[in-house]
């Protein structure tokens, strides 16, 4: 794994400038699909429809493990890296605001390694490796695993940066959610000339959210729910007569999601009549809530402890505690030096956000391997969470995270009971009483038109300042940065 730091590096840093969202990831695609077709990997792409998804396979036989990661950005957090200060690359661009340019790192070299060993060793297997599209919008693991995907793969290990080294088993805090549109349709007319001959879909959105924060008083705490209006009309002198509400329902159990979207649907179907327009409701993300697998976890936790965590230097003690002072945050407490140990079941529930990977958790033995290429106490979907993302924190906490992985698929190849283990565990423990019914029916299309304009917009721009590895040895030299650089140079 450390003959592999140069690369690991490479794919964090390209992956931090081509900063992608969700359903566009093309530049990330061409460019992770070259290294694993060059290293024999088969690769397919257009998975479940998603344009910018794409699946490598690579050896024959059992087991067969399935390494998944994310690689979409946050939108308006361009941000240059290595910099303790606000400083957009590109004001207004998307950016890697979470740090999901880094786990294909861990998942490619720690998979170009294991096929190393087994090729000299003769070991079967099949290593599969495929991302995460659009995880930002629970866009495409659902889908995957509606399609049967991850039919006949016998574990997933999915990995995600953090701040620290840690895996865990059973259900992990968090929610599971349903991403819902409402769009209305009502009839235009001269917002002043006669305005009574028009019927506002605006006003039935509007209606909408009314209904649902009022309810909102109503609904366990522990519920998360949010919206955003995508289209709120053309202008003010024409009645609306078109208007979509994008929601995500939150819940800690599925059963509850189900009952809070019910309700929401009630009142979106409410407002219709109200305003005597017509809703019409699609589904554009889901995540289920997750569950973990425990012998997996367990195993990996071993390799944890072993590897340990980077050796972080002073400089990036001293960025670390900077950006954590510019986030004010509660404590400065640098880069984390101690690891935390697995993480067991909690004694209660816990809300806060959601990943699509808990609808892979539920149609196979899977874990999330969490890997320390970011710092604590930032803010994540902000630009603060980009700020480590192209510096030797990131590449470091990568490489650390590839050789729990590695590790971690050997003990997969290497031992079958550890297989049969974890699925017993997903079948008898997991499973007992609990019944997978996904948020995604049968007819509905992941929204891949999404994030299409913003791209289109930012796309020329961003393309002048890809990572360019032939002649820069690191992300930041191209960009002319002295990390850690605490304040920014005054202009001569
Ligand atoms: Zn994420």
């Amino acid at each position: 794994m450390e003959s592999n730091a140069k690369l690991t590096q490479e794919i964090v840093d390209s992956l931090f400038s081509f900063s992608e969202l969700g359903f566009q990831e093309f530049e990330t695609q061409r460019y992770l699909t070259k290294i694993l077709e060059d290293n024999g990997f088969t690769v397919e792409t257009n998975i479940s429809g998603l344009p910018s998804s794409w699946w490598a396979t690579w050896g024959s036989g059992s087991p067969v493990i399935a390494l998944g990661s994310d690689v979409d950005g946050i939108p308006k957090s361009s941000q240059l890296p290595g910099v303790a200060y606000r400083e957009p690359m590109i004001e207004g661009a998307p950016g890697h605001g979470e740090g999901h340019n880094s786990g294909q790192a861990v998942n490619i070299t720690a998979a170009l390694a294991v096929k190393e060993i087994m090729e000299r060793e003769g070991m079967p297997g099949t290593i599969v490796l495929w991302p995460g599209i659009a995880e930002e919008v629970l866009g495409s693991k659902a889908w995957f695993a509606r399609d049967g995907r991850f039919n006949g793969i016998d574990a997933v290990l999915f990995s995600h940066v953090s701040s620290n080294m840690r895996v865990g088993w059973g259900q992990t805090t968090g929610t599971g959610l349903v991403s819902v549109e409402y769009t209305f349709d009502g009839v235009a007319a001269h917002g002043a000339g006669d305005p009574w001959r028009g019927r506002s879909a605006l006003d039935a959105v509007e209606l909408t959210n009314i209904g649902w924060n009022f309810r909102r008083e109503h609904l366990h705490p522990l519920g998360r729910s949010h919206y955003v209006i995508v289209d709120g009309g053309d202008q003010p002198n024409v009645v609306p007569s078109k208007a979509t509400v994008w929601y995500f329902v939150r819940e800690i159990t599925a059963e509850k999601i189900r009952s809070n979207f019910a309700t929401l649907q009630r009142i979106a179907e409410g407002a219709a009549m109200m305003t005597d327009t017509t809703v019409n409701r699609r589904i554009v993300g889901a995540a289920y809530p997750r569950h973990f697998n425990r012998p997996i976890a367990e195993a990996m936790d071993k390799n944890i402890q072993a590897v340990g965590l980077p050796e972080w230097t002073e400089d990036d003690q001293t960025y670390a505690r900077a950006l954590q002072k510019l986030m004010e945050a509660d404590e400065i407490t640098g880069l984390a030096t101690e690891l935390p140990g697995i993480a067991t079941p909690l004694e209660e529930p816990q809300s806060g956000g959601s990943d699509d990977i808990g609808d892979v958790s539920w149609n196979v033995p899977t874990i999330t391997l969490r890997f320390p290429s970011n710092v604590d106490n930032l803010q994540f979907h902000h630009w603060s969470s980009s700020m480590a993302m192209a510096t030797p924190i990131a590449h470091k906490g990568a490489t650390a995270g590839a050789k729990v992985m590695a590790a971690t698929m050997l003990d997969l190849l290497q031992q079958p009971e550890l297989v049969n283990d974890a699925w017993r565990y997903f079948k008898e423990e997991q499973s007992a009483g609990e019944v997978y019914e996904s948020f995604v029916g049968p007819n509905d299309e992941p929204p891949i038109e999404k994030n299409a304009a913003i791209m289109d917009e930012y796309r020329d721009r961003l393309r002048e300042l890809y990572y360019d590895p032939e002649r820069y040895d690191t992300y930041l030299e191209q960009l002319g940065i002295n990390y850690p650089q605490l304040v920014k140079p005054t202009q001569p």
